[in-house]
C-alpha cells in the first residue's frame, strides 16, 4: 500500500516514527540522516550552497533524493560513477515511488555514446560499414535489441561484448549527428531521452555529462539537460576533475584519423568520393603525421611549455597541418548536393583546427599544455590550472542551490580545501559521522620497522609483511597499490607463495574481478586505481585493505606540477595546501572499501610509515575515521582471532 507523503517535511519522513519508520518495522532511525536531509531541505528552499561529509552507512542517497523530491522543483542528481546513477535510478528511486502516491517523475540521462544512433544502425544494413564476423554477429544483438529498447541505453543489451567496435559505429556521439535534419530525429533515442528530461522533477547524471553540458551552457547554446533550479554531486570529491576535464579540450592523433575514415566512409555511400578528396585527406593524413611525431615517441604525460620556441622551430609543419585543415573545410563546402551528413564532419574539421591553433599558440596562460602518448596515439591537453574560477562563475554563481556531498570532502574536520579548490564561497557545511562504530570494527596497523616507501628495499619488504598480513586474515583482502609498476612487482613477488587464490587488476575488466572476488573464498586482489573508489564488498570476503603509500598525486605529472607551481607562485604552500589534503580525501576514500556494514570488521594496513613518523601524518590521522591503532602485528593477529 503506498503511504501518502501529503504535505511531509523531511523530519516527519525520516523521524524514529515517521513514513520510512512506518512503512519499514525494520527501517534503523539514524538521527545524522535526519540532520542531512533536513540540511539539503533548507538548502533547496532557501536557495544556499551546501556542503555535507556524510560517513559511510549514514544512508545520504535518501537524505538528499527525499529533499529533493519533496521540495517542488526540478532538481538534477550528479553521481561520479554510472554505477551510482544506476542504483539510484534502477534501485534507490523506485524504493522511495511507495511513499510518492503520485509517482515521481524521473529519468536518468548519459553521455551519447551510451545510446545507438538509429540512422547509423539502419544505414549499416545497407552500406559496408562492419568489417568481420564479430561486428556482424554484435550488429544482430544491437538490431534486434533495438526493436524493442525504450531507452536505447547500450548498457540494457545482454550479451554485447564490453569493447564491441560495432556498437562503436553506431553510437549516438555528437561528431555524426546531424540532428534535426535527421529523419530518424523524432524517434531518436536522444530526442526522446530530452523529452523525458523535460518532463522529470529529477534528473540522474553523471559528472561527465553534467559539466559537458555546463561547458557548452553559454550564452545562446543551451545544453542538453533542461533548464533546473539545483543541482546536488554525490561523490562530489570528484568534482574537480571532471570539470577539468570538461573545460579543458585535446587535439589528438585519433581524431585526424577518425575523421578521415568518415569522410571517406560517407563519400563511397552518398558517391561523392573524387581523386581530389582523397588526395586532400591523404595530404591530411601526412601532415598530420608529421606533426604529431614532433612530440616524440615516449609512453606517459609530459608538460609542454615552449610554445614559442616550437613555432620559431616548426612553424613549417604546424602551418601544413593547419592548411591542410583549412583545405578540406574548403573542400568539403565545395560538394555540389552535399549529404547533411557531412555537416557534422564538416564541424569536426573546424574543431580541431581551432583547438589545434588554441593549444599550440599556448595564449592563455591560464591552462597547463601537456603532451601524452598512449599506444599509437598522441594526445595534445590542455587542461585549466585552476577550475575554481569557472565553476564559481558558471555553477555556484548560475544555479540557486547546488549540494556537495561526499564521504569524502573534509580534510582534518573542515572543508577549507574543498572549498578552495572548487572556487565554492560561504555554503552551509555539515558534517555527519558515520554510523559505524570504528574503534570496535576496524583496526588500523602501520609496522614501524618497514624501510622508507622510497628505498630500493621497500618492495621486498612489503612483499614480505604483506605475505604475514595475509596469513592472519587467511586471505579476503584488496591490496591496494598507488602505481601499477609497483602492484606488479608485489605481486610477483607474494602471489606464487600464498595459500589463497589471488586476482591481478587487468587480467579481466574490473567489474568481472570484482564478482571473482565476491565469489571465491579467501580471495586476495591486487589493484591499482580502479579500486580505491566505488567498489562495495559488504561482509566477510573483504576483511583487509593493504595500501602500499600514502597517495600523493605524482609531482612530475605536468597538471599536478602546474597546480603546485601557481599556488607557490602565489606565495602558497603547495605541499599543505593540495598536495596532502588531496593525498588525505584518497587515502580515507581507499580505506573506505572496507567497513561498508554495520557488522563489517576489518584491518587497514598502511604500509608507509611516513605518516607516523613525519610531522604532515597528523593530518591524515586527523581526517580519517576514529579507527583502533595499532604498529604491532600481534594485534592484528589477534583481531583476527577474535573474528
Ligand atoms: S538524430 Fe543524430 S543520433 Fe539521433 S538517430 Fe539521427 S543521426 Fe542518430
Amino acid at each position: 500500500m503506498a503511504v501518502s507523503t501529503g504535505s511531509l517535511s523531511v523530519r516527519q519522513f525520516f523521524s524514529r516514527n515517521g513514513a520510512l519508520a512506518r512503512a519499514h518495522p525494520n527501517y534503523e532511525y539514524r538521527s545524522g540522516q535526519l540532520e542531512m536531509a533536513q540540511a539539503v531541505e533548507a538548502a533547496l528552499k532557501e536557495k544556499r550552497h551546501l556542503i555535507v561529509e556524510a560517513g559511510t552507512g549514514t544512508g545520504k542517497t535518501l537524505a538528499y533524493l527525499v529533499p529533493a523530491l519533496l521540495s517542488g522543483k526540478r532538481v538534477v542528481i550528479s553521481t561520479g560513477t554510472k554505477n551510482l546513477q544506476e542504483q539510484l535510478f534502477f534501485k534507490d528511486i523506485p524504493f522511495l515511488e511507495q511513499f510518492f502516491p503520485d509517482g515521481i517523475r524521473a529519468c536518468y540521462m548519459k553521455g551519447r555514446n551510451n545510446y545507438l544512433c538509429r540512422q547509423k544502425l539502419y544505414d549499416a544494413e545497407r552500406e559496408p560499414v562492419l568489417t568481420g564476423l564479430e561486428e556482424v554477429a554484435d550488429y544482430q544483438i544491437i538490431r534486434t535489441w533495438e526493436a524493442t529498447t525504450e531507452s536505447g541505453d547500450r548498457s540494457s543489451i545482454a550479451g554485447l561484448p564490453e569493447g564491441s567496435t560495432a556498437w562503436a559505429k553506431m553510437d549516438a556521439r555528437r561528431e555524426r549527428c546531424t540532428g534535426q535534419k535527421c529523419r530518424q530525429f523524432d524517434r531518436c533515442f536522444l530526442t526522446l531521452m530530452h523529452q523525458r528530461a523535460q518532463e522529470s522533477d529529477l534528473i540522474v547524471v553523471n559528472h561527465a555529462l553534467f559539466f559537458a553540458d555546463l561547458a557548452v551552457k553559454d550564452g545562446d547554446f543551451s545544453g542538453i539537460i533542461p533548464d533546473y533550479s539545483a543541482v546536488i554531486f554525490d561523490e562530489a570529491h570528484e568534482i574537480e576533475e571532471a570539470a577539468s576535464h570538461h573545460f579543458g579540450l585535446t587535439v589528438s592523433s585519433h581524431q585526424v584519423e577518425e575523421l578521415r575514415t568518415d569522410i571517406l566512409a560517407l563519400a563511397r555511400r552518398k558517391e561523392f568520393k573524387t581523386g581530389e578528396l582523397e588526395r586532400i585527406l591523404d595530404a591530411l593524413l601526412d601532415h598530420a603525421d608529421r606533426f604529431f611525431q614532433l612530440f616524440g615517441d615516449v609512453e606517459g604525460r609530459s608538460g609542454f611549455n615552449e610554445h614559442r620556441t616550437f613555432l620559431e622551430r616548426q612553424d613549417e609543419k604546424y602551418l601544413q597541418f593547419i592548411n591542410a585543415l583549412e583545405l578540406l573545410s574548403t573542400q568539403l563546402q565545395l560538394i555540389k548536393g552535399a549529404p547533411d551528413e557531412l555537416v557534422p564532419l564538416h564541424r569536426r574539421a573546424r574543431d580541431i583546427e581551432e583547438a589545434l591553433r588554441f593549444w599550440v599558440e599556448g595564449g592563455d596562460r591560464s591552462f597547463v599544455y601537456w603532451v601524452e602518448r598512449r599506444g599509437r596515439g598522441c594526445f595534445l591537453q590542455a587542461t585549466p590550472i585552476d577550475v575554481s574560477p569557472v565553476l564559481r562563475q558558471k555553477l555556484f554563481d548560475e544555479i540557486p542551490a547546488v549540494v556537495l556531498t561526499s564521504a569524502t570532502l573534509a580534510v582534518e574536520g573542515k572543508f577549507d580545501y574543498a572549498r578552495r579548490r572548487f572556487g565554492l564561497e560561504h555554503p552551509r557545511e555539515l558534517i555527519v559521522p558515520s554510523h559505524f562504530d570504528y574503534p570496535k570494527q576496524s583496526l588500523l596497523y602501520v609496522p614501524q620497522h618497514l624501510p622508507d616507501v622510497r628505498s630500493p628495499a621497500f618492495p621486498a619488504a612489503a612483499a614480505h609483511e604483506i605475505g604475514k598480513i595475509l596469513e592472519h586474515s587467511r586471505g579476503r583482502a584488496f591490496v591496494l597499490f598507488t602505481s601499477y609498476q609497483q602492484m606488479r612487482q608485489v605481486y610477483d613477488r607474494v602471489s606464487g607463495q600464498l595459500d589463497y587464490p589471488t586476482l591481478l587488476q587487468g587480467a579481466a575488466p574490473s567489474r568481472a574481478l570484482l564478482d571473482q572476488f565476491r565469489s571465491t573464498p579467501h580471495c586476495v586482489l591486487f589493484a591499482t586505481s580502479s579500486f580505491w573508489q566505488g567498489v562495495d564488498v559488504q561482509g566477510d570476503q573483504l576483511s583487509c585493505v593493504i595500501i602500499d603509500k600514502l597517495p600523493f598525486a605524482v609531482p612530475s605529472d605536468p597538471v599536478v606540477d602546474a597546480r603546485v607551481r601557481a599556488i607557490q607562485e602565489d606565495g602558497g604552500n603547495p605541499f599543505y595546501e593540495f598536495q596532502v589534503p588531496e593525498a588525505a580525501i584518497a587515502l580515507k576514500q581507499g580505506f573506505g572499501r572496507l567497513i561498508r556494514g554495520k557488522t563489517d570488521r576489518g584491518v587497514l594496513v598502511l604500509l608507509d610509515n611516513r605518516i607516523t613518523k613525519q610531522r604532515y601524518g597528523q593530518v591524515f590521522f586527523d581526517s580519517l575515521p576514529d579507527y583502533g591503532f595499532t604498529m604491532n602485528i600481534e594485534d592484528v593477529e589477534r583481531f583476527f582471532d577474535a573474528t
